[in-house]
């Protein structure tokens, strides 16, 4: 079984079906970034004192544009994804917030869900109060809630679920390795060959037969790799690629549907009397105030120290004074925001050359100026908004939630490139599994819901019909 890319899609698809005793080889562009592989860059570089060199890191040298072009795609400015083992799962943040129904295809029950998050809730190690602990932390959640008001049950506002746990004293958060080898250590039967772009999907007739692909340093020797399963988790830019390599018979919607959070955030220095409960070394933390009907977005208040821009500061404020806002807005799911394929051109992995049309619905815009007075209110209950905040809203593709391009649905019907289970509608063996199946409105970091549904399409491929 070949597996293509080794992100958050990819190593819940490999792990799973190498549990089962399946021989699964993971097929990867980038390069092998750390021992063991898919380890989370900020595991590596632990030591709390060295984090902002991590977000230099992250921000620096491991995010790039898709298939390392120097151009972004069309006018998503902001579009960056990591080529390297691990790809985006391995410098994500570990938010898990738990998807509202209104967040999941109205076709699809609860109840199919249900069995894949709990396994994803295990295999990912979220804590659902691991959003943090102490007396800031209490005293900045009472006024978190004191700004948002009542909340419908299960949807008030919280720690966000977190997934880490704790190793040796210190937070180890969750990425593909743990996903991989699940404990187990390396496994005989999982392989995975790094700095290799797969181009293209070999299939007979509406059969795959496997992949053609080439090493990044020597594009023109062709490698064909055999295979009786294919899954394609190549990210919301990198499968859609292949699919429209293959000249695959996927229908209209391929790279249609594309969407995202847009992001509004801003950074504010926090109330005296909050100030004053922080300890020096005040651990990171999380809270979470939930999507919910007829508010289609989610704030989230955190320190990560992520950011370098110390210098921003005012006299005597220090970073951990300081606590980030985001909000995630919830956009119209539409087949006119989409990528454009030119197969005449080629981009630097030897794919079609990619464009984007992409822009935002009046109901989009109405709902963005109402999530702003929310992020309003909350800065100003828990913060200084006097001197010098500015709240900004990230350029396009700047979430790094892109979702959409190989959209899931219901029927074959056009409207999308999947089936429930990540399956090509008119392929018996080719599936896709990463962030690129998730074609419904949603406001909330997608790898929990991303990882729930790769779990559920490698169920399918081994014949099972739930997970106990
Ligand atoms: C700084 C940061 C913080 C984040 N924080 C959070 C968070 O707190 N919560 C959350 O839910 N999400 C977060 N995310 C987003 C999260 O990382 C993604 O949702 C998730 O990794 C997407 O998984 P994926 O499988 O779709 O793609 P990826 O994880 O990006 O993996 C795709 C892989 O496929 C490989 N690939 C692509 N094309 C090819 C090809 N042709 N041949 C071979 N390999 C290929 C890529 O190199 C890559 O390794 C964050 C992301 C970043 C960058």
């Amino acid at each position: 079984m070949a597996v293509v890319g080794s992100g958050a899609g990819g190593s819940a698809v490999a792990g799973e079906l190498a549990a089962a005793g399946r021989d699964v080889l993971v097929i990867e562009a980038g390069p092998k970034w750390f021992d063991p592989l898919g380890t989370h860059v900020r595991n590596v570089y632990h030591s709390e004192a060295d984090l902002s060199r991590v977000g230099d890191i992250i921000y620096g040298e491991m995010l790039s544009y898709p298939s390392g072009s120097s151009e972004p795609v069309g006018r998503l400015a902001d579009l960056k994804v990591a080529h390297g083992t691990g790809g985006m799962f391995a410098l994500w943040m570990g938010n898990c917030p738990y998807p509202d129904s209104g967040e999941l295809p109205t076709w699809m029950g609860k109840d199919e869900w249900a069995p894949y998050f709990a396994r994803a809730l295990e295999l990912m190690h979220i804590d659902r109060n691991g959003g943090g602990s102490g007396k800031m932390f209490e005293a900045l959640l009472a006024r978190t809630r004191k700004a948002i008001g009542a909340r419908p049950a299960g949807r008030e506002v919280m720690p966000m679920p977190f997934a880490a746990r704790r190793i040796e004293n210190r937070l180890k958060i969750t990425a593909s390795d743990d996903l991989f080898f699940r404990g187990a250590g390396s496994l005989p039967n999982l392989r995975i060959m790094t700095d290799c772009v797969v181009r293209g999907v070999l299939t007979d007739g509406g059969k795959a037969t496997g992949l053609h692909a080439a090493l990044r340093t020597n594009q023109n020797e062709r490698i064909e790799i055999a295979a009786d399963t294919i899954v394609i988790a190549g990210g919301t830019v990198g499968s859609p690629k292949i699919l429209a390599a293959s000249k695959l018979d996927t229908g209209p919607a391929l790279g249609r549907y594309i969407h995202e959070h847009v992001c509004i955030g801003s950074r504010v220095t926090l109330k005296q009397d909050i100030r004053e409960l922080i300890r020096d070394d005040e651990p990171v933390y999380s809270i979470w105030v939930p999507f919910s009907h007829g508010r289609p977005w989610q704030n989230q208040l955190c320190r990560f120290t992520l950011s370098s821009d110390g210098g921003r500061l005012a006299p005597g404020i220090r970073e951990v004074d300081t606590s980030d806002i985001f909000t995630f807005v919830a956009m119209d799911v539409t087949p006119e925001n989409r990528f454009i394929f030119d197969h005449e051109r080629v981009d630097p992995f030897g794919l079609p050359h990619t464009d984007a049309a992409f822009g935002f619905s009046r109901d989009d815009r109405e709902r963005i100026g109402a999530a702003m007075a929310e992020h309003f209110l909350i800065a100003s209950e828990v913060g200084d908004v006097q001197a010098g905040w500015t709240p900004s809203i990230y350029p396009a593709g700047g979430s790094t939630h892109f979702m959409g391009s190989c959209r899931m649905g219901e029927k074959d019907d056009g409207e999308s490139v999947v089936d429930r289970y990540g399956k090509l509608w008119r392929y018996e063996n080719i599936f896709v599994a990463d962030n690129s199946v998730l074609g419904t409105s949603n406001a909330g970091n997608p790898t929990f819901t991303t990882v729930a549904q790769a779990l559920r399409t490698a169920d399918r491929i081994l014949g099972r019909s739930g997970v106990a």
